[in-house]
């Protein structure tokens, strides 16, 4: 069994750790790796790598940067299924979905890959007699970033890339219950020139992730995770002077209008719902019917039934188990709560068994209708393979129900009508928005973030705020006076001429 190590300024290390936690394959039920926790001496020993490195690396070239970031992206996509393997033998999502993420990370790559077109500042020539104004923007130091167990792969590509190509340095914490691929992906900007020290991982828990709000050395933190851990985070880290963006949990709705295709409509909501096991941040987790369509969740519950659910590594699984027994056990509760609340179970997941992988965390994929918004399957983020069904008069209510929602990550609308859609994208409190398109991921050259308790900061991640989040800017205005402009020097304050 490997005992998963930092890596800083270069190499593998111990450290200082003497704590450690199991690592599970989800699929077996069984521990197959044990993980380092870092204390804050390790967090120190990687902010000092991280700085030293940044004397020379916060003056790179942009031609040097990007000559990396290249090497990088080829060496990220001919190991992307390696990759993939690690993280779906240690997160239990199914191969192709693991793929996917490798996929969408790489992507945030290739936009770093641009970075000399991304940093070019304004430049106005002159803004007054004789005086010319440019700006252009400079790296911030050391950025860290902690990240959750559900994208191992991608949240983390979703921040370093760019980190670095704006000429930082970074240290990752990744989530302790899926961390090998964050020493894999080390290894490969080690391979692809990245000088040591450049990218640094540090594992652990609760005491590494303090130490790295707290630590003076960190310009600047980037967190996805949970609504409470990254309200936390945020008030923790500014309140110790660092730039902050921290993404939060999610409660994403899809409104299904009458004129909407059904079967259409009804393939998307499962695919959402239940893809990577619902966890993801992005995925459905409450579809809301406008008019009383029962085909709708006949389709939707025949169709669950269906989802071969299965270890990852089997090509014929669709659906992976959920990460850990504890959640298992905890939306199989959630699923009877809502049972005992009142809404009517239309697909059941519970006590699901996979022959040969008795004691692995699989739940089925699960239906619940007839959910109201006061019930707890409605109000908690469930983050598993559970859909619930609430019904709405129109519309205009349905808008509404999703602004009530302390979330607002993401929302989708079915329909046919470029009314419909166009009033509800206008009209929702939420940040990803997706007509026909369950899962509103924006591409890399976008940027993804929510509203409300989705994210604390202004800041949304990758994309051009990922640049901006990275750099702070500097302004120039500047003139080379012929010697007898001097005269003209007055004590007023200075305006354009
Ligand atoms: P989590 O909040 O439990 O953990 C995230 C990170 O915070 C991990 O690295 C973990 O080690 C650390 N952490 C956990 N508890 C901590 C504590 N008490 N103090 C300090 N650090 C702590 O989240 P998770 O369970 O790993 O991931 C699932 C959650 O992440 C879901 O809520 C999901 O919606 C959210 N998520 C959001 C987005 C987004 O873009 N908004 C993307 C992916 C996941």
């Amino acid at each position: 069994m490997a005992t998963i190590e930092h890596w800083i300024g270069g190499a593998h290390t111990g450290g200082v750790s003497t704590r450690s936690a199991p690592v599970f394959q989800p699929a077996t039920g069984r521990q197959q790796h044990t993980v380092l926790l870092g204390e804050p001496a390790d967090v120190d020993a990687a902010v000092r790598a991280a700085t030293t490195a940044f004397a020379e690396w916060g003056q790179a070239s942009l031609s040097q940067r990007t000559k990396v970031l290249f090497a990088f992206r080829e060496l990220v996509n001919a190991h992307s299924r390696e990759i993939a393997e690690i993280v779906s033998d240690e997160h239990g999502k199914v191969l192709s979905d693991a793929a996917g993420e490798v996929q969408r990370g790489l992507e945030v790559i290739e936009f770093a890959c641009g970075i000399p077109q991304l940093l070019k500042g304004g430049y106005s020539d002159q803004a007054s007699a004789g005086v010319d104004v440019f700006s252009f923007r400079e790296p911030l130091g050391v950025v860290a970033g902690i990240t959750p167990f559900n994208f191992p792969a991608m949240v983390p590509m979703w921040m370093h890339p760019i980190a670095i190509a704006c000429g930082n340095t970074f240290v990752l914490k990744p989530s302790e219950r899926d961390p090998s691929s964050a020493g894999f992906v080390a290894r490969l900007w080690q391979r692809a020139g990245l000088p040591d020290g450049v990218f640094n991982v540090v594992h652990g828990d609760k005491a590494a992730v303090d130490a790295i709000l707290d630590h003076p050395g960190i310009a600047a933190v980037s967190f996805v995770g949970s609504t409470p851990i990254a309200r936390y985070i945020h008030q923790r880290a500014t309140a110790a002077g660092k730039r902050v963006q921290a993404l939060g949990g999610a409660k994403n709705h899809a409104v299904i209008l009458p004129d909407a295709d059904l079967d259409f409509a009804a393939e998307h909501l499962v695919a959402s719902a239940f893809g990577s096991a619902g966890e993801r941040c992005m995925a459905i987790s409450a579809a809301v019917l406008v008019g009383d369509s029962d085909r709708l969740v006949d389709l939707v519950a025949a169709r669950a039934a269906e989802v071969k659910v299965g270890p990852g590594r089997d090509p014929a699984s669709e659906m992976g188990p959920v990460i850990t027994a504890a959640a298992k056990e905890r939306i199989e509760n959630l699923i009877t709560v809502g049972e005992r609340q009142g809404a009517t179970v239309a697909a059941d997941g519970r006590g699901l068994k996979i022959p040969g992988y008795e004691d692995g965390f699989f739940v089925g994929p699960t239906v619940i209708d007839r959910v109201t918004p006061a019930m707890d399957v409605y109000t908690e983020e469930i983050f598993g393979p559970v859909l619930s069904v609430v019904r709405s008069a129109d519309v205009d209510q349905a808008i509404s129900m999703i602004n009530s929602n302390p979330y607002g990550n993401g929302t989708a609308v079915f329909t046919n009508s470029g009314e419909a859609a166009r009033r509800f994208q206008r009209g929702v409190h939420v940040g990803m928005i997706g007509v026909n398109v369950p899962i509103p991921v924006p591409m890399a050259y976008y940027s993804f973030g929510g509203w409300k308790d989705s994210l604390f900061g202004q800041s949304h991640i990758y994309g051009p705020d990922g640049v901006d989040f990275c750099t702070r800017a500097k302004v120039v205005t500047q003139r080379w006076p012929a010697t007898s402009a001097f005269s003209e020097a007055s004590l007023h304050f200075p305006t354009a001429r």
